[in-house]
């Protein structure tokens, strides 16, 4: 396919499938995705998406099975720190073609044979973010007292420091 890397890579999960339509059913053939940084749909910003799928001609359109894996900035809700999760996306979908009356319409194939994988992809990537992100299992938060993130260095503190409140009331009482 002449040009087809190129194609590929501006619009990364709109695939022309044109001359995959014109095969004979069985026919397959891989499609590899490699981007530094994509936005699917309005709101979901991947890094360093990267991942694989094949694309079988059936009888009733284009079966696709693949992975695909990308990066998503979160915020910690224990730390508070950014971090980047790892979602993953296992692909097992049919995209009808051409696209039946009671077709899901984000698994059909445009009629200028486009097979866009966004919204699909979109939609797994959404089920593997976590409710609860946690930058790390062993991620302890931030510290009570001084709110600094506590590691190994982070030195427990004096009795008096525990509450400011605390020890004013103290000297006040003495
Ligand atoms: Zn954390
Ligand atoms: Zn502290």
């Amino acid at each position: 396919m002449p040009g087809g890397a190129n194609l590929t890579k501006c619009h990364l999960l709109r695939l022309n499938v044109g001359f995959l339509l014109n095969k004979d059913v069985g026919y397959s053939r891989n499609f590899n995705f490699e981007e530094s940084s994509l936005l699917i749909g309005d709101d979901l910003l991947i890094s360093d998406l990267r991942g694989s799928a094949r694309l079988s001609r059936t009888g009733q359109g284009i079966y696709i099975k693949g992975r695909l894996q990308g990066n998503i900035d979160l915020d910690c809700v224990r730390c508070l720190s950014d971090f980047k999760q790892i979602l993953s996306a296992e692909l097992d979908e049919h995209f009808d073609y051409p696209s039946a009356r009671d077709s899901d319409p984000h698994l059909t194939i445009s009629d200028d044979a486009i097979l866009d994988l966004s919204p699909i992809l979109r939609e797994i990537f959404l089920l593997d973010v976590p409710i609860q992100p946690i930058c790390r299992v062993e991620c302890t938060g931030l510290c009570q007292v001084c709110g600094e993130i506590i590691t190994e260095e982070h030195q427990s503190h004096p009795e008096e420091e525990i509450d400011p409140r605390l020890a004013v009331l103290k000297t006040l009482l003495s």
